[in-house]
C-alpha cells in the first residue's frame, strides 16, 4: 500500500551539457547556475582541482561562477561539499572518476538540480568513461552541443583535435595529459572530416 512515508520525494533532474571543446557548455552550465543563484537556492558549483587553468569556471564566453576546486577521488569532501545544497553544477566532470555518477543518482533522488559540464569525448573520439556512464543515466538530459571546425569553419564540429606543437597526436597519446607530457599541446574543434589522429 503506498502511504505518504513510502512515496518517494520529488524527483530531482540532471542535465549533462556536453560536446566538443568551445561548444559552449560551460556557458550553459554557468547560465543555469545563475538563475537558481538570482533566486538566491542553495547552490555550489565543483571543479576538478587538476584542471589548474583558472580559479574559477570560466566559459570561454566570459560568463563566471565561483566554483569550488575539489580532489577528484575525495568523495567524502565531495558528499561534505554537496549535501546541504539543492543545485549541484560540475564542471569539467570527465576528469572525475565513473563512481561520482552513483553518487549523482543518491542526490537525483533526494530531489537535487544537477547541472554537469564536461567533454563527451577525448581526442582520439572515444567517450571519457564518467561522461559515458552519465549519459546511460535514464534520467539524463543530454544537451549535446557542436563547436565551430577550426579547419572548415562550419558549425559542424564534433571533435576535440590535440595537437603537439601544431601536428595531430598519436593515437597512443595518453587520454588525460599530465603536465610534462603537455608542453607544446593545444587543442582545437574539428568537425568529422578534419579530426584527424595518427
Ligand atoms: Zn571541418
Amino acid at each position: 500500500m503506498v502511504t505518504a512515508q513510502t512515496l518517494a520525494p520529488h524527483q530531482g533532474s540532471l542535465t549533462f551539457f556536453t560536446g566538443p571543446m568551445a561548444c559552449g557548455k560551460t556557458l550553459e552550465l554557468v547560465r543555469h547556475l545563475q538563475i537558481f543563484r538570482e533566486q538566491q537556492i542553495p547552490l555550489i558549483c565543483l571543479r576538478p582541482s587538476i584542471d589548474t587553468r583558472t580559479p574559477t569556471v570560466q566559459s570561454r564566453g566570459g560568463l563566471l561562477h565561483d566554483a569550488i576546486a575539489i580532489n577528484i577521488n575525495d568523495f567524502s569532501a565531495i558528499r561534505d561539499a554537496i549535501d546541504a545544497k539543492l543545485v549541484i553544477g560540475i564542471d569539467e566532470v570527465q576528469f572525475f572518476p565513473t563512481e561520482i555518477v552513483s553518487l549523482l543518482e543518491t542526490e537525483l533522488r533526494r530531489g537535487k538540480t544537477i547541472l554537469i559540464s564536461g567533454l563527451d569525448n577525448d581526442f582520439r573520439g572515444q567517450m571519457f568513461p564518467t561522461s559515458q556512464a552519465i549519459m546511460a543515466l535514464p534520467e539524463t538530459i543530454i544537451q549535446r552541443s557542436r563547436a565551430v571546425c577550426s579547419v572548415c569553419r562550419q558549425y559542424n564540429a564534433t571533435r576535440t583535435q590535440r595537437l603537439r606543437h601544431g601536428k595531430p597526436v598519436p593515437i597512443h597519446d595518453p587520454q588525460v595529459l599530465i603536465d610534462d607530457l603537455a608542453d607544446g599541446v593545444t587543442y582545437e574543434a574539428r568537425c568529422l572530416t578534419h579530426h584527424e589522429i595518427t
